[in-house]
C-alpha cells in the first residue's frame, strides 16, 4: 500500500462512493487503511476510535481472529454453494445459531446480503403470507416518519426520509407513514421516554382510512437508528403490538442497527418486551467481516406459506445467489460464537449507564442542541449552522481529523462503540467530542 494517502494509486477517480459529495470528499479525502480492536488506522498509521462500530457492524471488534480464522477454513473447505435446492453445513449452524437468540417463535431464518435485501424479503414474505391465508388484497405496508429500512425499491418505499426517495420516482407508491416519535418535550431524555405511547393509535386512523384489510405490514426501526437515534416512548411499541395483532397485520421490527446486543439484550425487541411476526437483521451479524443479512420468521407464517403449496412445488419464489453463502455463515457462527463466548450482549448492557452519563455532561456546550440514547447507541444533535446538516457534515471531517470515526445524519452524531469498548474508551470519545464541539460558535 503507498504511504502517501493523496497518491494516485489511492485517491482514483474511477471510486464512486455511496452516500458521499464524493467531490468535496477527493479534496479532503478520509481513508480507512487498517483496524484493530476499537480503532482504525489511516495511511498514515494514526489511530482514530471507532465511535460507531464501523457502521453499526463491528460489535464485537476489528481483527477478531475467531472470525479470520473461520473464513479461511470455510473458504478452503467449501468456498461457495449455491442455496436454491442445495443446502450446506454452516447454513444449518448458523441459522440454529440465531434461532438460539431470537426472540421465542421467531425461529425460522430466510438468509440475504445486506439489510435493504432482509427489509424487501421480509416485504415478499408478508405479502406470500397474506395472500397463502386468501387474503391477497392486504399489499399496503404502514411505516413511520424519520424512518431508514434501506435503498432497494422497497425499503425505500417504506423510509421516511424524502431526500433518499426524491431523486428516484418509482418507489411504491401509497405507503401511509405513522408519526415520528420525537416530541418537543422529549429533549435530553435519555433511555425510554414516559410520554408519547398514543402517537402508534395513529395506526388505528390509518386503518380507519385504509381499511385493515388492505393492510399488509407496519414495519418500524424499534429505535430509529439513522435519522438521528429516536427512542419508542415507554409502551408505544405494545400498542403497536395490540393494535396489529387485533387487525391481523403483521408487525415487522427492522433491528438491523439494534440487532446483537446494541440494546443490551441481543435483539430490541427482547429489550423492550414485544415480538414482531418478522424481524430484519444484518451487519453484526457477521461483526461486519462479510456481507450478510437475514430475516427471521415466526414459524407460522413460514407453516401458512408452507401450507399453501403443494409438496415438491417451490413455496416463495425469492433468493439471491449469494444469500447464505457459506463463507456468510461461517463468518456468522464464529461471531456468534464470540458474542455468547465473551458475554459480549451482557459487556455492552454493563457500559451502557456510564456511557449515556458521561455523553449527557456534553448537554453544556452551547452546539449541543439535543441528546438521545439508549442501550449502547445515542444520538447528540447539533444546532445547525446555516443550511440543514451543514455543521453535521463539518464536524464529522473535524472529529476524524481528531481522532474519532463517527457516523452523522443531518446534523445528529450517532454513536454506537463496539460491544467490546471501555469506559476509557467512552472516556476518550467523550472528550474529543468535548474539545471539537466546545470550538463551535452557536
Ligand atoms: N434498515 C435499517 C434500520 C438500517 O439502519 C439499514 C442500514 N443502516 C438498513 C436497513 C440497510 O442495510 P444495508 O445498508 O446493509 O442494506
Amino acid at each position: 500500500m503507498p504511504s502517501d494517502p493523496t497518491s494516485a494509486a489511492v485517491l482514483s477517480p474511477h471510486l464512486w462512493l455511496p452516500f458521499t459529495p464524493n467531490r468535496d470528499f477527493a479534496r479532503q479525502p478520509k481513508i480507512l487503511a487498517a483496524a484493530s480492536g476499537v480503532h482504525y488506522r489511516d495511511t498514515a498509521g494514526r489511530p482514530i476510535l471507532d465511535g460507531s462500530s464501523g457502521l453499526f457492524s463491528v460489535a464485537a471488534g476489528h481483527g477478531r481472529e475467531e472470525i479470520v480464522r473461520a473464513v479461511a477454513t470455510q473458504l478452503e473447505q467449501l468456498d461457495f454453494a449455491p442455496t436454491f435446492y442445495r443446502a450446506h453445513p454452516p447454513g444449518f449452524e448458523a441459522a440454529r445459531r440465531l434461532a438460539s437468540i431470537l426472540p421465542e417463535g421467531l425461529d425460522r431464518v430466510f438468509f440475504v446480503n445486506s439489510g435493504s435485501e432482509a427489509v424487501d424479503s421480509a416485504m415478499k414474505i408478508a405479502l406470500a403470507y397474506h395472500r397463502a391465508r386468501g387474503e391477497a388484497r392486504r399489499t399496503i405496508f404502514v411505516s413511520r416518519e424519520r424512518a431508514y429500512h434501506g435503498v432497494n425499491l422497497g425499503g425505500l418505499s417504506l423510509a421516511g426520509i424524502v431526500n433518499n426517495r426524491r431523486a428516484f420516482a418509482g418507489a411504491l407508491p401509497g405507503v401511509p407513514l405513522l408519526r415520528h416519535t420525537l416530541l418537543p418535550g422529549q429533549r435530553f431524555v435519555l433511555g425510554e421516554p414516559a410520554e408519547g405511547a398514543e402517537l402508534a393509535d395513529d395506526l388505528l386512523r390509518i386503518i380507519a382510512s385504509h381499511g385493515a384489510e388492505n393492510i399488509a405490514a407496519v414495519f418500524v426501526e424499534p429505535i430509529a437508528g439513522s435519522t438521528g437515534v429516536i427512542v419508542p416512548p415507554r409502551g408505544y411499541l405494545q400498542r403497536l403490538r395490540e393494535i396489529t395483532r387485533a387487525h391481523g397485520i403483521l408487525l415487522v421490527f427492522d433491528e438491523v442497527i439494534t440487532g446483537f446486543g446494541r440494546t443490551g439484550q441481543a435483539f430490541a425487541s427482547q429489550s423492550f418486551g414485544v415480538v414482531p411476526d418478522l424481524l430484519t437483521m444484518a451487519k453484526a451479524i457477521t461483526n461486519g467481516v462479510i456481507p450478510a443479512g437475514a430475516v427471521a420468521v415466526d414459524r407460522r407464517i413460514q407453516q401458512t406459506i408452507f401450507d399453501a403449496a403443494p409438496e415438491q412445488q417451490i413455496e416463495f419464489f425469492h433468493g439471491y445467489t449469494t444469500g447464505g453463502h457459506p463463507v456468510a455463515a461461517a463468518a456468522a457462527i464464529a461471531t456468534l460464537a464470540l458474542y455468547e463466548r465473551e458475554k459480549l450482549f451482557e459487556r455492552g448492557r454493563a457500559l451502557a449507564p456510564y456511557f449515556l452519563e458521561r455523553l449527557a455532561t456534553l448537554r453544556e456546550l452551547p452546539v449541543v442542541a439535543d441528546l438521545r440514547g439508549y442501550g449502547l447507541l445515542a444520538g447528540v444533535e447539533f444546532a445547525p449552522d446555516g443550511a440543514p446538516g451543514a455543521r453535521g457534515y463539518r464536524l464529522q471531517q473535524t472529529l476524524f481529523d481528531a481522532g474519532l470515526h463517527l457516523k452523522t445524519t443531518g446534523d445528529t452524531a450517532i454513536l454506537a462503540p463496539p460491544l467490546v469498548a471501555t469506559p476509557a474508551h467512552v472516556d476518550e470519545i467523550v472528550s474529543i467530542l468535548r474539545r471539537v464541539l466546545a470550538a463551535e460558535r452557536v
